[in-house]
């Protein structure tokens, strides 16, 4: 079992696969995974994307770096909102962040997170990296090192790491562990190469489970066998 976990959820948790802005349901159900693992004792640290607001790659009629900004503004908006349905639902929140001098939003500081822990808050940390040309997968992988993490999920909408993209290759075969030194020999995607150095350098194992099975954040936290999990 592991007790302290950073959850990276793509923005597209807030409002169903390949829609936009969010939608009632698919944030209650967010809402209860969460719960589960913070009811279970668990301290948890989230990394929200904002596909369901902007990345920047869609802008390509303006400048990288400030299309990248409007997406960093994006998870800020969606840390937001996450905030506001925990609250709602008596789920202790805080949201960190370097980028954004909002009421609700804290500036990170690493002295708190154990504090904010210690009070049963669960972290979500809002801007990304605080850089253009990076994703909030290296954003994940940065706030899961410095908030001591045992381990990152990263909750997506496969269940695993396969040798071939399974929404293309039906024969595609699902690897249920696996070490990074496998993972870069077969050129196995499991997050963007930032993100994977970050936690290959500091042993942080990854879960990739499927966000949409319910239950399966809770069932990976307490050890069982959930999704692939990539070893150091
Ligand atoms: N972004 C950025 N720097 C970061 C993190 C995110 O510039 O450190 C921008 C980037 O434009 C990205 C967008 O924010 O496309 C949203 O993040 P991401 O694409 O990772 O969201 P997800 O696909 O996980 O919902």
């Amino acid at each position: 079992m592991y007790r302290r976990v950073l959850i990276k959820l793509s923005g597209e948790t807030m409002c169903g696969e390949g829609s936009r802005g969010f939608d009632e349901k698919s944030v209650q159900y967010l809402v209860k995974q969460i719960s589960q693992a913070v009811d279970f004792g668990a301290n948890i640290g989230i990394v929200i994307g904002a596909g369901n607001i902007f990345r920047g790659e869609e802008l390509s009629n303006i400048p990288y770096a400030i299309a990248d900004q409007i997406g960093m503004l994006g998870t800020v908006i969606n840390a937001l909102y996450l905030k506001g349905v925990f609250q709602k639902h008596g789920v202790k929140s805080v949201v960190v962040s370097q980028i954004s001098n909002l009421p609700s939003i804290r500036p990170i500081h690493y002295d708190d997170i154990n504090l904010y822990f210690d009070a049963g808050y669960v972290v979500i940390f809002a801007g990304g990296t605080s850089n253009p040309f990076f994703t909030t997968d290296t954003a994940a992988a940065l706030r899961a090192v410095e908030m001591g993490a045992e381990v990152l999920i990263k909750a997506t909408k496969v269940d695993g790491v396969y040798d071939s993209d399974p929404k293309k290759n039906k024969s595609a075969k699902k690897i249920e562990r696996l070490s990074y030194q496998e993972a870069i020999q077969r050129g196995l995607k499991v997050m963007d190469m930032e993100a994977f150095s970050i936690c290959g350098r500091y042993k942080l194992p990854i879960i990739v489970l499927n966000f949409f099975e319910d239950g399966a954040i809770l069932r990976a936290i307490r050890g069982e066998n959930v999704g692939s999990i990539i070893l150091p």
